[in-house]
């Protein structure tokens, strides 16, 4: 029996030696695949951003590369705006008194035009009623 537990044992540790001799030196495929994929969501990030800037200045052009394109990202900005604003409305929306645009209550600062905002001062009255007097029986 100990024989047996005894080779068992041996079989694993070699095997687990083996699996780890393997691991140093052989190609790393894992860590490579993961740097491919930092990789490409870097690169879609940068196409995200040079399509943005690429909108941002043709939007307004005659003849835009892809018309049909520039008209589904203009689209699916209104949507989002609409949908932005369906949180605000809400979640109780302030306007802005310096630019006029629609911003959450609870932001200190406009996202559009930085302006601090005057935070309605909410003085909870705690209204201090020690009604601890248990002298009920
Ligand atoms: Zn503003």
């Amino acid at each position: 029996m100990m024989d047996i537990f005894d080779k068992i044992s041996d079989a694993v540790v070699n095997a687990g030696k083996a699996v780890g001799d393997k691991g140093k030196g052989v190609y790393d495929l894992a860590k490579t695949k993961l740097d491919i994929k930092a990789q490409e969501d870097l690169l879609q990030k940068k196409y995200a951003e040079l399509g943005e800037k690429y909108y941002e200045e043709k939007k307004n052009a005659k003849k835009p590369i892809d018309p049909e394109l520039f008209e589904e990202i203009g689209a699916a900005i209104a949507k989002l705006n609409e949908l932005n604003e369906s949180i605000l409305d809400a979640t109780g929306a302030i306007v802005c008194p310096e630019c006029g645009t629609k911003i959450s209550a609870e932001t200190k600062f406009c996202p559009e035009c930085g302006a601090k905002q005057e935070l309605p001062e909410e003085e909870e009255e705690v209204s201090e009623e020690t009604a601890e007097e248990t002298t009920e029986e």
